[in-house]
């Protein structure tokens, strides 16, 4: 409850920024400074030192060297909060191959320590049930789905959901037994569709049922969404169905921007309308809604570029 109480003095949003690691060695990084304030420096690798550092703030932000653990310290209060009634959303943002599935889910082939939120938050969810038993509180993970977007047209604000299964689940072995099950769909289509994954929105909704205290009853959930990649593409270098795909991504997106940022402000309107995205997540994100963005950023200097605008995209939501 105190928890609550300070998050709503802060607000109902909140961005956390994760930096990965480098890979290759030979790779020049522009992260300069990341401080425990949440604090972020970065230098653009095109002008001279003393105008080259550009400043940015956040509530947190992960250094390369962050475990899931550590990120997931930092969440799960947020994700127990579901289990007081509130509604949570948690986003990964960013360009592709940044780390938003790493954060959301883990490595492939990945170890019991590197689990991502996902795995996490429903573990942490099914234990406080257990201890909650008396209160007969329940977990139904209702939809693993992927919000398809060769079958969405810019102008569609239609709610249907192609690849959404429905599915109760009382343990954690069950949710990870779908969740790599969903995988295996994502990794057989993306072989045969170039790469699917980073041209669709992922999203993973659990809604919780139980009573409180006093025995009112508890309908809430959790969003956890693994968004598709947030790159630019050159319009000159793709035609097509692909430059529909590209122009669909990019408006979904910054629908979602635009939402998130019209809450933040507690503007009257709030543009829900404007992308399906938005349209399917509008309970969990407005009223009480507790919103979590993670930025997410590929250090090197040639993907200078995207990280500005990754880092402006989660400024002005935060
Ligand atoms: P995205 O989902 O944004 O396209 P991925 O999560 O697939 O990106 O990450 C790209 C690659 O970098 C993967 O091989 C992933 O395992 C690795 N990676 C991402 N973030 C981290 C991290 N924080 N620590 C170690 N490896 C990471
Ligand atoms: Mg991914």
């Amino acid at each position: 409850k105190l928890y609550n109480m300070v998050q709503d003095l802060k607000g109902n949003i909140r961005v956390f920024c994760r930096v990965r690691p480098i890979f290759n060695s030979e790779m020049k990084g522009v992260i300069d400074y990341i401080g425990k304030d949440g604090s972020l420096f970065v230098l653009d690798p095109s002008k001279p030192q003393k105008d080259a550092r550009k400043t940015f703030q956040f509530n947190q932000v992960f250094a390369p060297t962050a475990t899931q653990d550590d990120v997931f310290r930092e969440t799960q209060p947020l994700i127990r909060s579901v289990m007081d009634g509130y509604n949570v959303c948690i986003f990964a943002y960013g360009q592709t191959g940044s780390g938003k599935t790493y954060t959301m889910s883990g490595p492939p082939g990945r170890s019991a320590t590197e689990m991502g939120i996902n795995y996490l938050a429903l573990n942490d969810l099914f234990l406080i049930c257990d201890k909650r038993k008396d209160m007969m509180t329940v977990v139904i993970l209702d939809y693993i789905s992927t919000l398809d977007i060769r079958t969405c047209s810019s102008e569609d604000d239609g709610l249907s959901l192609p690849d959404a299964t429905m599915h109760s689940v009382n343990s954690t072995m069950d949710v990870l037994r779908l969740m790599e099950a969903g995988e295996v769909n994502r990794a057989v289509s993306s072989t045969s569709m170039n790469n699917r994954s980073s041209r669709s929105h992922s999203i993973f909704m659990v809604h919780v049922r139980g009573k409180d205290t006093s025995g009112g009853t508890i309908r809430s959930c959790l969003h956890l969404v693994d968004l598709a990649g947030s790159e630019r593409v050159d319009k000159s270098e793709v035609t097509g169905d692909r430059l529909k795909e590209a122009q669909y991504i990019n408006k979904s997106l910054s629908c979602l921007g635009d939402v998130i940022y019209a809450l933040a402000q507690k503007n009257s309107h709030i543009p829900y309308r404007n992308s399906k995205l938005t349209l399917l997540l509008q309970d969990a994100l407005g009223g009480q809604a507790k919103t979590l963005m993670f930025a997410h950023l590929s250090p090197e200097e040639d993907s200078f570029g995207e990280t500005i605008s990754t880092l402006k995209f989660a400024q002005r939501v935060s």
